[in-house]
């Protein structure tokens, strides 16, 4: 963040706590006044001791009597008594030996905590207490509870932003004057200080609109800058070819579903416009999405286009190659497809660009090897990005300058963004979701496994690899790592497999691995010479093994729904029932969300379920989607949604310029390049 200044600057703030800070994601004083509590306590209602009933409670009164001791070993006890001018109470502090010395004879402090019974008496346990004199932030308010992480405790935080948040008139308006005016929006500085030390509960709810507010009107302006940045330039238009469609569509061995026939649609009419397409087509795993692809791509093949099709790995890639050469094989176009990974020699790369350069090759299917090799596309009239979110901004920005103007392009995701997100972040014209599955498709049984149950699980999968199965182990890492401490990695686990099913075959699979040694792996999985294979979610896209019929995966938690249920798309592919086993990385009652994956195979309900419980950033499991992690807003508050699209549009028509936002101009341009997909 701009000008802030660094952390060790703030009061309060040593070399010590700056680390715990920065492992929480604030490296700023503007990030640790943006860090908003979880939740609050109320200890707002100051009672007289007299009044006192069990609960949480707040008095004003002044101590007496303060000693501390040890009960035993380990165990320290701070006792005092409060009294205000209608009676007295018994205070009790453990393990907080610093309490007798710091306490002021003849001062008033107010004192909020647990009113209970401990041994026999009624007492305030445990309770914070300060000064009338100082600005009271733990105690006689409503007081702010923030999320705990490594070592840094609620108390500290509250402490922190106390002494360091700047008196509200200091924080300058980050909004547009007219836009704070029209909505009746408190101003930030002062949202900032509500949402910390709210003075009522109508100030807190206010304040929570005008920073949410803002952040979904930073989405918007994302969403709708990109939107006229690529509609000032025209692309080529690609004729419609109806005879062509039919043909294709009549060759195929299965009837496409009303879903995918509706999509391929869209994308045609969008193709047949000089407004260049940026449709995201999303679909959950085995909905078909290739197949939409491969149709476009014939289009635009048909029509004299070169069409650039992208995916994240060399496994689907190949993968894709393979399955849309025999697609296009009916209709005569199958001799134009070409393939382009990393993996290739240099004689075959150099190959390849000179039948691309020719025009000899129309439908390049590869890997970010198709940005990065002296690819020369003269005739790119449409780029496919499979699987976008696994893609930085900058590797789609650099196929699509390829080009050299303006291009239809084609995002598919089989991770599904939630629609209340995508509405927000597309629009509702350039979304199209194949919705339906193709018929006949069984649905994968998935069962949490406590890890204490893990040997009864291992007896039970051996019969089944016995039987002739197959079983991808799937873990959130490749090797034990300081930074994720507990999670197991592929190794480990591997060496694991290797010991715990003596008479199978266990390979290894990751991404750090060389294209050939995963190729090589995988072709050994396909072709039966392995049992087990022991990965990391680099199978997630794409593989198709039908004869494996079970998945394992460790540490499950540590997976987003969306993904999981993408994960356990690659098995029961074929004529057997698939299996998904969940282990959680700790014993102890299964997590909701995982829950959610015993009862439910929609990957959208599961995306939208975990957007609500971990945020935008989190469903993707990718470090860029944190930008879309949104802080205060909640994405079904669909007024607050309409007024910030609104007033989004509203600044583009009154041509304001971001310049004169400074902060605003942060975040749209980081969410901008989350979202854009030209
Ligand atoms: P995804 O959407 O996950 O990319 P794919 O395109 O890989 O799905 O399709 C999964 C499988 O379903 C493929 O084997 C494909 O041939 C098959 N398939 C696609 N469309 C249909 C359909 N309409 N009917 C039956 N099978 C289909
Ligand atoms: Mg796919």
């Amino acid at each position: 963040m701009s000008a802030s200044p660094s952390l060790e600057a703030l009061k309060g703030v040593g070399s010590e706590v700056a680390k715990k800070l920065e492992a929480a994601g604030i490296r700023s004083a503007e990030d640790l006044y943006s860090y908003y509590p979880r939740k609050y306590d109320d200890y707002s209602h100051v009672v007289s001791i007299a009044e006192l009933r069990p609960g949480p409670v707040s008095i004003k009164a002044q101590i007496k009597q303060a000693k501390g001791r040890y009960l035993r070993r380990g165990l320290h006890i701070t006792e005092a008594i409060a009294s205000d001018s209608s009676g007295s109470v018994r205070l009790i502090w453990f393990n907080q030996p610093y309490r007798a010395a710091a306490i002021k004879s003849g001062a008033d402090y107010f004192i909020s905590g647990l009113f209970e019974l401990g041994k026999g008496r009624l007492s305030i346990n445990n309770p914070s207490m300060e000064l009338v004199s100082d600005f009271p932030v733990s105690t006689a308010r409503v007081v702010p509870v923030y999320r705990e992480a490594k070592g840094l405790k609620s108390n500290q935080v509250r402490r922190l932003i106390r002494d360091n948040l700047p008196p509200a008139d200091a924080l300058e308006e980050t909004l547009p004057k007219w836009l704070v005016q029209q909505e009746g929006l408190m101003s930030f500085g002062a949202a900032v200080k509500e949402m910390h030390f709210p003075s009522s509960a109508d100030n807190l709810e206010a304040a929570r609109r005008r920073l949410g507010l803002e952040e979904v009107f930073a989405l918007s302006l994302a969403s709708l800058m990109n939107k006229y940045a690529i509609a000032d330039d025209l692309a080529i238009a690609i004729p419609f070819d109806e005879q062509l469609a039919k043909q294709f569509v009549s060759s195929l061995p299965f009837r496409l579903t009303d879903a995918q026939r509706k999509v391929v649609w869209q994308i045609y009419k969008d193709m047949a416009n000089t407004r260049p397409m940026n449709r995201l087509v999303e679909g959950d795993v085995g909905s078909g999405k290739t197949v939409v692809a491969t149709m476009a791509a014939l289009m635009a093949l048909k029509q004299g286009f070169q069409v650039a099709f992208m995916a994240p790995t060399e496994l689907l890639a190949r993968q894709h190659a393979e399955t849309v050469y025999k697609m296009l094989d009916s209709v005569g176009y199958h001799q134009r497809v070409g393939l382009l990974i990393g993996s290739l020699s240099a004689k075959q790369k150099q190959d390849m660009h000179a039948r691309v350069e020719s025009g000899e090759v129309g439908l390049l299917i590869g890997t970010h090897a198709l940005i990065e090799e002296k690819v020369a596309m003269q005739q790119l009239g449409l780029v496919i990005v499979d699987e976008q979110h696994r893609f930085g901004v900058e590797q789609r920005k650099k196929l699509l300058k390829k080009a050299g103007h303006q291009v239809h392009v084609i995002s598919m995701s089989a991770t599904p963004i939630p629609r209340s997100l995508a509405l927000t972040l597309y629009g509702e014209l350039d979304i199209s979701v194949i919705d339906t599955k193709p018929a006949g498709r069984q649905s994968i049984i998935t069962k949490i496994v406590a890890p204490g149950a893990r040997a009864q699980l291992y007896r039970q999968l051996d019969t089944v690899l016995e039987a002739g199965r197959q079983m991808f182990v799937v873990t959130p890492l490749i090797e034990e790592s300081v930074a994720r401490l507990g999670a197991r990695s592929a190794t480990a686990v591997h060496k694991e497999m290797q010991a715990v099913f003596p008479k199978r075959r266990v390979g290894l699979l990751h991404g750090r691995l060389s294209g050939d040694d995963k190729t090589s792996i995988m072709a050994d999985f396909v072709a039966k010479r392995l049992d087990i294979l022991v990965s990391t979610t680099v199978i997630e896209v794409g593989v198709d093994v039908p004869n494996a019929s079970i998945m394992l995966l460790e540490d499950a938690d540590r997976f987003g729904l969306a993904q999981i249920h993408q994960l356990r798309g690659r098995v029961g592919r074929g004529e057997h029932q698939g299996h998904c086993y969940l282990i959680p990385s700790d014993s102890g009652p299964p997590p909701k969300r995982l829950l959610a994956l015993e009862s439910s195979s929609d990957g959208f309900a599961l995306a939208e379920l975990d957007l609500k419980l971990r945020g935008p950033g989190a469903i993707y499991g990718h470090a860029q989607h944190g930008a879309l992690d949104l802080r205060v807003a909640r994405l079904d508050d669909k007024q607050l949604i309409l007024s910030a699209r609104r007033a989004a549009d509203e600044f583009i028509k009154k041509r304001e310029s971001l310049l004169n936002y400074p902060r605003l101009r942060m975040k749209v341009q980081a969410l901008r390049a989350v979202t854009n997909l030209n």
